[in-house]
């Protein structure tokens, strides 16, 4: 059975659509693509070899080997440009995810792709900024809870509105937010907590950036002992981001 954090990238994926899954592994969601008449082929990369050998294996287990290619490579570079309509990268961090769009931006391989699902672990703000910054709209944000932890997946479309007739500006319009903060860093903390995350009021968000808040605590608590004034000037950088996610939250 696919995980609830694969089903909700599977979702995401629009019908229809030839997809690349970067950074594979098991193959586990190009398989339920297929297997779930979502995707009529697929392109599974992977940069690793055991990874890649385990791909190999569970399309041939499904029968599958003729509509899914199993290939090795760096990021997007197993893709010609124009193979794929949407490319999934899912259960890395988000710096690494923006590195493998943008090098494969580079060497054209995001040409002709409409439709980007990413489910990066950590650093979502980086994910978000490289989307908005090469012209991908975010359509849509879950965050989502499995077996203890917390994941969040993006949907974007390129060059499109969003779902609600929004631009890329006005999905990160920070008007909406009511804390007591200049617009430059309500929108930097729409990058980070996510622009529908927020709207939508998600009750995990609030406890991810409570957990957040919770381990900025211990550490300023930790540095009280120390009088350095590096350690004073890092403390208030500290009390200021703690403030500021109690405020926008
Ligand atoms: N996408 C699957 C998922 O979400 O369940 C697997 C996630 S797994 C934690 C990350 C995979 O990305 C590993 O199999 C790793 O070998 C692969 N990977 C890491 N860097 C990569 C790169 N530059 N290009 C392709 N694959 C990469």
């Amino acid at each position: 059975k696919l995980s609830k954090r694969l089903k909700q990238i599977a979702d995401y994926v629009s019908k229809g659509s030839r997809v690349a899954d970067i950074g594979s592994d098991h193959a586990l969601l190009p398989v339920y693509l297929l297997q779930s008449g979502t995707c009529p082929s697929a392109i599974a990369g992977e940069l690793n070899t055991g990874p890649f050998q385990a791909a190999k294996r569970q399309t041939a287990e499904a029968g599958l080997t003729k509509a899914i290619e199993v290939r090795q490579g760096d990021g997007l570079a197993v893709l010609a440009p124009g193979e794929a309509d949407t490319v999934t990268i899912a259960g890395m961090g988000g710096a690494l995810m923006a590195d493998i769009l943008e090098t494969g931006r580079q060497a054209g391989k995001l040409d002709g792709v409409k439709e980007l699902v990413l489910q990066p672990n950590v650093g979502e703000e980086i994910v978000r900024k490289w989307l908005s910054r090469h012209g991908y709209v975010l359509q849509n944000e879950t965050i989502l809870e499995e077996d203890g932890r917390i994941y969040e997946v993006l949907h974007a479309r390129h060059g499109a509105h969003s779902m609600d007739g929004n631009s890329i500006e006005n999905v990160y319009d920070a008007a909406f937010l009511a804390a007591n903060l200049s617009d430059e860093a309500k929108r930097e903390w729409l990058y980070r907590m996510g622009p529908y995350l927020l709207r939508s009021n998600e009750e995990l968000l609030h406890n991810k950036w409570q957990h957040e808040h919770g381990k900025l605590a211990r550490i300023s608590k930790q540095m009280e002992q120390s009088d350095l004034a590096e350690s004073r000037e890092k403390q208030a950088q500290l009390k200021q981001e703690m403030d500021t996610i109690q405020e926008v939250l």
